[in-house]
């Protein structure tokens, strides 16, 4: 296990690949967990060994909140934008674009296939921190950086002393930026990546897969995974060009495979990605139609 002075790096299960992702265990007298994606029972072992006092989520996504219901006793915190999605499954099936692309029978349909202990991992979260106010676990400072885009609570924790920031989803994966849920947005994300470079760090550590990287290499490989935004964009412009329909769109896999299309949730993002795509390059859907805000 990698540390960092007071920090540990728990690893998730497969590279902290989606479903799961890293957390990060900060081990001073307050023993802190930020996000729970991490193996289950490397996180049960640590939480007899040392405890946990209080888990901390950077956003509500279950990859990084799935195991929240192992810690009952510790107390719970989300970033103060969720705080309020949280309160119902509903509402996170209307942030993930399920209500908006299938309407209440598409949402209804969702929530049966939800395993409850993602619901509860959501439904026991007590409270919510504030953004950029400096926190202190005895003696650990850590500003939980607002870096929407992600989805629009998304934070990144920053231990300023350290000089080290959890950069969660911006995974730099070869998969591409994500931000394809309602409360996504492509803008504030490449703001917030951009913001990520300024701050003082010499270790960024991500959510999934690759892990940790040097200021120098996660500034090479920030231009790298936003560029996949614009080849997302070529790659679009290019179909409207050959004339596809926004149903067709929707099914030659500029985010997901199109063989993983079948997954409803998979095709329900592609479908939220893609109009995120086609609004910033001046296009609208009409009766399946992809038509042009710019009149001649
Ligand atoms: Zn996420």
């Amino acid at each position: 296990m990698k540390k960092i002075g007071p920090l540990m790096i728990l690893e998730g299960p497969n590279k902290s690949k989606v479903p799961f992702s890293r957390s990060l265990y900060i081990d001073s007298s307050e023993k802190v967990l930020i996000d729970t994606g991490a193996e289950p029972t490397l996180l049960k072992t640590i939480q007899k060994e040392k405890g946990i006092h209080y888990v901390v989520n950077t956003h509500y996504h279950p990859d990084h909140t799935c195991h929240n219901y192992l810690f009952p006793q510790a107390e719970k915190w989300i970033n103060p934008i969720e705080m309020e999605t949280v309160s119902s499954i509903e509402k996170v099936a209307e942030q993930n674009g399920i209500y908006q692309e299938w309407g209440s029978v598409g949402v209804e349909k969702w929530v049966k296939t939800i395993p409850n202990e993602w619901i509860e991992s959501l439904s026991i979260i007590d409270k919510s921190y504030e953004y950029e106010k400096t926190y202190c676990f005895d003696g650990v400072n850590v500003v939980f950086l607002h870096t929407p885009g992600h989805t629009k609570g998304f934070s990144c924790p920053y231990f300023p002393d350290l000089g080290v920031v959890y950069t969660g989803d911006y995974d730099m994966t070869t998969f591409g930026p994500w931000y394809n849920g309602t409360d996504g947005d492509i803008d504030e994300f490449i703001s917030s990546g951009k913001r990520l470079l300024t701050i003082e760090a010499d270790t960024y550590i991500t959510g999934h897969q690759k892990g940790i990287y040097s200021n120098k290499e996660f500034k090479e490989a920030m231009t790298q995974f936003l560029s996949i935004i614009e080849t997302r964009d070529e790659k679009i412009k290019q179909s409207i060009k050959n004339g596809l329909t926004f149903e067709e769109l929707t099914k030659i896999g500029i985010f997901y495979p199109p063989r993983t299309l079948d997954n409803m949730l998979l095709y329900t993002w592609e479908r939220c990605g893609i109009r995120k795509h086609l609004k910033r390059l001046g296009y609208t859907v009409q009766d399946n139609e992809i038509k042009s805000f710019v009149v001649n």
